[in-house]
């Protein structure tokens, strides 16, 4: 057992709720954040050492209440996993505004106002970030232009904190998923997507959240005490083959 405490948004299923349990697993306490309420108690249910706090991560207020309850409740944050994404499979001329922002608004609004809501309680705890962005922040396509972009700012976001915080003792990388077979994955990916990344990917098959969760528990741990900036891809090898994206 550790006296640590995670707080994970979007932590009502897919990679969110696996890295929840992983933490908890692990000896950690949890605080499970979605603004699924309905979706999150029913997971955090199953979990004697979590609480679910129902937040939607794009507004500020929601967020400063979030956070004081979370520190209420557990007195210290020692790691923050900004997991919370909404996916859109647009190209450019297909996008209207309302899509960039709900996109916009979700992946990289949510990770910056977490981020500012939380340094003071992780610069008491040398913390650590982990942001969640994609093996399409990485590389362009010919659909997502807001997911794409979005998810690269969070890749920019990740450098500048790891750049700004490290005098403090706080860490903060970046995990960049390949394709996992989740709710949001599930939406986007049509016959052909799913036939290409089969193709395309070295080891020839989606990841697993739990394959997910396990880098980021490492990132969040002791044993990546002097990892700091990094963007790394879980992705079965998809990014260092230079093929496109489908
Ligand atoms: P998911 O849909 O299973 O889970 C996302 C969770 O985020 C949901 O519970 C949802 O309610 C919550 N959420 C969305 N917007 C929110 C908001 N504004 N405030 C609070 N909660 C919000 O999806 P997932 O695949 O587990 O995605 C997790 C992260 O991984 C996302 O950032 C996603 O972009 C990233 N990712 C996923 C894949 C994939 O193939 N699944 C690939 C690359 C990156």
């Amino acid at each position: 057992m550790t006296d640590k405490v995670a707080l994970v948004t979007g932590a009502a299923r897919g990679i969110g709720l696996a890295t929840a349990k992983l933490f908890i697993e692990q000896g950690w306490q949890v605080a499970m954040v979605d603004r699924d309420t309905d979706e999150l108690n029913a997971a955090a249910k199953q979990f004697n050492e979590a609480r679910a706090f129902s937040c939607d991560v794009s507004r500020s207020d929601d967020v400063i209440e979030m956070v004081s309850e979370v520190l209420a409740s557990f007195g210290r944050i020692d790691a923050v996993v900004n997991n919370a994404g909404v996916a859109d499979f647009r190209p450019l001329e297909e996008t209207t505004f309302a899509d960039w922002r709900r996109v916009m608004d979700t992946n990289l609004d949510g990770v910056f106002l977490v981020s500012l809501a939380t340094i003071p309680a992780l610069k008491k705890t040398k913390g650590a970030f982990v942001n969640i962005a994609s093996i399409s922040g990485l590389r362009a396509s010919t659909l997502r232009v807001a997911y794409g972009t979005s998810k690269a700012a969070v890749i920019h976001l990740t450098k500048q904190q790891a750049a700004e915080l490290g005098e403090y003792g706080i860490r903060a990388n970046c995990v960049c998923p390949g394709p996992v077979r989740t709710k949001l994955a599930m939406a986007v990916h049509s016959p052909e997507i799913i036939a290409a990344y089969h193709d395309s990917i070295p080891l020839n098959r989606y990841g697993t959240e739990n394959e997910l969760a396990e880098v980021i528990t490492f990132l969040c741990s002791d044993k990546a005490s002097y990892v700091t900036g990094q963007v790394i891809a879980a992705d079965g090898g998809f990014e260092s083959t230079g093929v496109g994206l489908p």
